[in-house]
């Protein structure tokens, strides 16, 4: 297994060096370095005996079709786009995993038919839609979309054309009826499975997801004359409901708070703020916990602007369910771990995946590998050799799984 989790380890740093940018890699939606790196995967696909083809939405999908072949074909895949100066590993490795996952079933013999897809489109970096290519697939792809503009003011459609692909052909991505189910490997981009001294996970759901924007106004004023309880600082206010936010997810069991962004004016050092407008993004793998924590949180800065004499709008951005993965493919990988002697671990995934748009489609399971240093979306991500074992220990073991039932 070692020689596997060497070349898919390799394999991530050589489709590294194909960037937008010299020195650091940032790799956007259907821009040239993604037709680099198409074209080497593609010919490593072929290489190995499969069939590969582009679809409308730029997912490069190749199929391994065993001749003892029987029973629905398994997708495995993950996402090559990043977000600017990325590390190397977050939806690359998932790809490159993919590949070594059908060169261990064709050693193995197993007659289960695997599709590998590269999802061209996931972090939303490019037209500031995420998951345009697992949309696609999962057949949810909006044509509305295609009207939206890049920073150049080129428009999806044009793109999508530019790339010499068939925007009116995007439907023609859906799957159909013929496939078992999608299991996605990612790095775990967060801190967890290192503080535990894990290589692998199970993800059983994706947390939901509501964000806001919630502006306190008060008077601006000079900060000289005017006596402290004659003020009406919006900053106070904002910082004092900021501190409630935090407060509020330490308390709540696996709730996730964060006031990312505050823009304060008029922002002088001598001036009382009189306004303060602050991000608010929260997450939980239970609705009901995530929706309670955001009215209390909301009526709670309600509460402090009438308290402080201010006045404070809040409007809603996002609110999106919580999405779990599918039971028995679950159940699949919590067995393989076991059959691989790693402990068996599930858990939650704070952040959205591929994975999550195609659940709503096709049964779907996703495996996280240890991030060291918990550190994701930098140059510095990584990954760790024996955590890739593993997660091929893993994999193989959950497609011969696969492979029995459909037998
Ligand atoms: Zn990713």
């Amino acid at each position: 297994m070692k020689e596997h989790a060497r070349r898919a380890i390799a394999e991530c740093r050589r489709i590294a060096t194909m960037s937008e940018e010299p020195g650091c890699i940032t790799r956007r939606f259907l821009t040239p370095p993604m037709r680099e790196v198409h074209d080497h995967l593609r010919r490593r696909m072929e290489a190995m005996g499969m069939t590969v083809r582009w679809d409308a939405a730029g997912n490069l999908r190749g199929i391994w079709q065993p001749e003892n072949a029987h029973g629905k074909r398994l997708i495995v895949g993950s996402h090559i786009d990043t977000v600017p100066d990325a590390g190397a590993f977050d939806g690359v490795l998932g790809v490159t995993l993919a590949l070594e996952c059908v060169e261990l079933a064709r050693e193995l013999g197993m007659p289960l038919p695997i599709e590998i897809i590269a999802f061209s489109e996931e972090e939303g970096v490019r037209f500031g839609v995420p998951f345009i290519g697992s949309r696609a697939v999962a057949g949810r792809f909006d044509p509305g979309l295609l009207v939206l503009r890049d920073a150049k003011g080129i428009t999806l459609e044009a793109a999508i054309r530019n790339y010499a692909l068939d925007p009116a052909r995007i439907h023609e991505a859906a799957i159909g009826d013929d496939v078992a189910g999608m299991l996605e490997m990612h790095i775990e981009q967060g801190p967890v499975l290192e503080s535990e001294n894990l290589s692998v996970a199970a993800v059983d759901a994706i947390a939901g997801q509501t964000r806001y924007t919630v502006e306190f106004l008060g008077q601006a004023n000079h900060a000289g004359t005017t006596p402290m309880h004659l003020r009406h600082d919006a900053l106070t206010g904002a910082a004092e409901w900021i501190a409630a936010v935090e407060g509020l997810a330490l308390r709540t069991e696996a709730l996730a708070a964060t006031v990312g962004s505050a823009r304060v004016e008029p922002n002088a050092g001598n001036v009382i703020p009189g306004a303060a407008l602050l991000s608010l993004d929260v997450r939980h793998v239970r609705d009901a916990v995530r929706e309670q924590a955001v009215e209390a949180l909301l009526k709670q800065a309600d509460a402090i602007a009438a308290q402080r004499g201010l006045s404070v709008h809040c409007t809603r951005h996002m609110n999106q369910r919580a999405v779990p993965m599918d039971e028995r493919l679950t159940a699949f990988l919590m067995e393989a771990m076991e059959a691989a002697n790693l402990p068996p671990k599930r858990m939650t995934s704070g952040a959205g995946h591929d994975a999550m748009v195609m659940a709503a489609r096709v049964p779907t399971a996703m495996l996280f590998l240890r991030s060291p240093g918990g550190i994701s979306h930098h140059p510095a991500e990584s990954v760790r050799e024996e955590d890739v074992e593993a997660a091929l220990e893993v994999g193989r073991k959950f497609l011969e799984r696969l492979a029995a039932e459909v037998r």
